[in-house]
């Protein structure tokens, strides 16, 4: 899952309003940050099989740090705690909407992921496999990606014309990207494969921010 996973970074923001969207954006997809860099350096693996499943190419047979399902817990429970240290006192509650979107990662992608979520590491594997069901798992994210979409509309408000109109942009923006994402020819190596993903990532967080530069919270 790729854009599907901002639907529940945008709907954090109505759990945690303090939380900037950025922080949001990073967290649900933390996991995948770091495995980018990992199977660019060998330290998870993944094999490129054309039409592995029917939305894409990658056969994702070993990522037990980063997709197992205590993985998927330490580092929601790390970036929760690390937040709760960092907050100032009246927003450590914070740090609980942070796990939580971390974590999100890992049940967002057991909907569409074949089994290759291993329940601990060597153990057995799960996924739900909608991944071989292209239009299925398309729906799916957009979906998510709207409904989370609309709720953060709903509980933040412009400051100024571009708080307005950039929320907006960025949704699309996000649409296209997983349209380019699919659409895109296999990479050549996986080392480039994990630092675009991880490089994209980072992107759409810095994107993020303009909203949090351009909107606040509704009730203030
Ligand atoms: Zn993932």
């Amino acid at each position: 899952m790729f854009v599907g996973h901002y639907g529940p970074a945008f709907a954090a923001k109505s759990l945690a309003r303090s939380v900037p969207l950025w922080t949001l954006f990073l967290a649900v997809q933390l996991v995948d940050v770091a495995w980018g860099v990992f199977v660019a350096n060998g330290i998870e693996h993944v094999r490129i099989i054309p039409g592995f499943t029917d939305s894409n190419s990658l056969d994702l047979y070993d990522m037990p740090l980063t997709h197992s399902l205590p993985a998927a817990l330490a580092w929601a429970v790390g970036a929760g705690l690390v937040y709760a240290i960092w907050a100032p006192r009246e927003k450590r509650r914070g740090g609980a909407v942070i796990a939580l979107a971390v974590f999100s990662h890992w049940i967002m992608d057991l909907l569409v992921h074949v089994p290759d979520l291993a329940l601990w590491p060597g153990g057995p594997k799960v996924g739900l496999g909608l991944w071989n069901n292209y239009p299925l798992a398309l729906a799916l994210e957009f979906s998510l990606l709207f409904a989370g979409f609309a709720l953060y509309l709903r509980v933040t408000r412009a400051k100024n014309l571009v708080g307005r109109i950039w929320p907006w942009i960025f949704f699309f923006l996000l649409i296209a990207a997983e349209q380019v994402n699919h659409s895109m020819p296999l990479p050549d190596s996986i080392a480039q494969a994990g630092y675009m993903a991880t490089a994209t990532f980072i992107l759409i967080t810095a994107l993020a921010a303009i909203c949090d530069i351009t909107r606040k919270p509704a009730d203030s």
